[in-house]
């Protein structure tokens, strides 16, 4: 019997792999997308999928949905949930403990100054007079990029362009091989890159360049594209903690752009505007670059930064946050219609994502009787150094905060004799005191901490030993800092839960609700081109979404 048993269960597998094997062709070449277009949206939490879903066109978000795969329960893996970060995970199909981008800037202890994730002395603008901006590379990624993977895998032939209105969003996802990425220079106007890229603009973008855009732009303002009236979604549009484009006394539609505070073009960001000039862009890239013409798989990787700047400024339940993603829905139906026309509309491959999610207003949560607040970090920090004088002596023990944590001077703690662990038990019994702390916790000593193991992860998935600090403070849920309406940064759902959408070349249509992190992005898109994954990847492939 038990033979009988066995000898069925040996047929059953080979016909199982006979089956598999007849539905795989393995003759002629292998078969991949003309291109793929990658898009993260600047903090973009999963639910805008839904709340605006009525009002959104037939082409943009709806097709996607409609004719795509749909991950509903997709979240990040890690703690400091920010821009950088998201960006880095998204296309290493990593952590920052291994990649690296632990934040948008982060301190460096052996060289004693403050690093910004993309920031490199050794690089020069290439396309403005603007020193500053250009100063930049993916030098501070430790790991490949899932399109320094398909650079590798087609011996360099596949044409890798990374663009967004934010340095770090072009940057980190077009990788350390990429052929070009451009970013805004708000001063000027002018799309730029650097010298690690190359030594000049390409004709196409000086050409575009001197087309002006951004200031007919913001000679247009920011008029709402539905009559007010229909925003029922969102708050009444005159909210006393949204921000201020001064000199103006009140954040109301419409808005006036020209004359406003800041860089010349800085505004644009704050505004559908921004959006629109980087889908110009990649519409432009597409076309000049003749991206998915050539023999091999291109990469087109495209991170839309102004809905961040208006989430933080006005709050994701504002107007000014509904216009801008019934606007940007335009925008994707666009560069949708376009990729059609060029290459067919079975012949390319298109994801979205996001970055990070949102907090609601922590006073608009109030007004409803929900649990928030805003931590007072100036006094947490005062306080702070002051029980520390008052327990060590003088001297500076923290050289440095960032990310809701403290680095510490470590020369001088050695000089003094002093542990980690001793000037931890003062920060933690100064900071326990204060509302909105949730817990504070020995960065190099995780395992010992009292969090459930679910946050010990998120934590741990955070934590680079040479690059993050040594005390980490853990904000209560739906706490935050800073004097904006909005922030993100935290490991709770609102700011964790995104949408990622694949669809064409490849993708089935369908939808799972079986919850899949931010690092299966990588590995499921080398699945789909047949390469290999990224180096630092962690995550795994999400089948349910692959056609075969
Ligand atoms: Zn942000």
């Amino acid at each position: 019997m038990k033979y009988i048993r066995f000898a069925l269960t040996i047929a059953a597998l080979l016909c199982n792999v006979l089956s598999d094997a007849k539905n795989i062709e393995h003759t002629g070449a292998v078969k991949r997308p003309k291109l793929v277009v990658g898009v993260v949206v600047d903090q973009m939490r999963y639910d805008y999928l839904y709340r605006f879903y009525d009002k959104y066109s037939q082409g943009g978000f709806k097709r996607i949905l409609g004719e795509g795969f749909n991950c509903r329960n997709h979240h990040y893996h890690y703690a400091l949930t920010v821009t950088a970060a998201g960006h880095a995970s998204v296309y290493t199909g990593s952590a920052p403990s291994v990649h690296g981008i632990v934040g948008n800037d982060w301190f460096d202890s052996h060289l004693n100054k403050r690093i910004y994730c993309v920031g490199d002395s050794s690089a020069a603008t290439v396309g403005s007079s603007n020193a500053a901006a250009g100063r930049m590379s993916p030098k501070n990624m430790l790991v490949s990029t899932i399109t320094d993977q398909l650079r590798l895998a087609s011996n360099f032939q596949s044409k890798v362009i990374g663009i967004a209105l934010k340095d770090r969003g072009a940057i980190l996802p077009a990788g350390h091989t990429a052929n070009a990425a451009y970013w805004f220079d708000s001063k000027t106007g002018n799309w730029i890159t650097s010298s690690f890229y190359a030594r000049q603009l390409p004709e196409w973008l000086v050409n575009y360049n001197a087309r002006k855009r951004p200031a007919a732009l913001i000679s247009q303002g920011w008029k709402t594209l539905l009559p007010l009236e229909h925003y029922t979604e969102s708050t009444s549009d005159n909210q006393a903690y949204e921000a201020k484009f001064l000199p103006a006394k009140k954040s109301v539609f419409p808005y006036e752009l020209a004359g406003t505070a800041g860089d010349a073009y800085g505004i644009l960001s704050s505004t559908p505007h921004g959006n629109t000039l980087t889908k110009e862009m990649a519409l432009q890239a597409l076309e000049h670059e003749s991206l998915g013409m050539g023999a091999a798989t291109d990469f087109l990787a495209v991170s839309f930064s102004s809905p961040d700047y208006v989430g933080h400024g006005f709050g994701p339940n504002s107007v000014e946050a509904e216009d801008i993603y019934l606007r940007l829905d335009k925008d994707i139906a666009e560069i949708l219609a376009r990729l059609d026309r060029k290459l067919g509309k079975d012949n390319y491959l298109f994801f979205l994502t996001a970055d990070h999610g949102v907090m609601d207003v922590a006073d608009f949560w109030k007004e409803h009787k929900l649990p928030a607040g805003r931590i007072d970090y100036t006094r947490m920090n005062s306080d702070v150094r002051n029980a520390l004088k008052s327990k060590f002596g003088e001297g500076e023990l923290i050289a440095a905060s960032e990310n809701f944590q403290y680095y510490l001077n470590e020369p001088l703690l050695e000089q003094k004799g002093i542990t980690t662990e001793a000037v931890f038990k003062v920060i933690r019994k100064t900071l326990m005191h204060f509302d909105g702390v949730a817990n504070v916790l020995n960065l190099n000593e995780l395992y010992k901490s009292d969090l459930n193991e679910y946050q010990s992860t998120l934590y741990r998935n955070n934590f680079h030993l040479k690059r993050s600090g040594q005390i980490q403070i853990v904000v209560e849920p739906g706490w935050m800092a800073g004097p904006i309406a909005a922030n993100h940064g935290s490991p709770y759902n609102n700011d964790t839960h995104i949408p990622l959408l694949f669809y064409g070349w490849g993708v089935k249509r369908g939808e799972t609700f079986r919850r899949t992190a931010v690092w299966d992005t990588a590995p499921t898109l080398a699945a789909l081109l047949s390469i290999l994954e990224p180096n630092g990847n962690m995550g795994e492939v999400v089948v349910e979404l692959i056609d075969r």
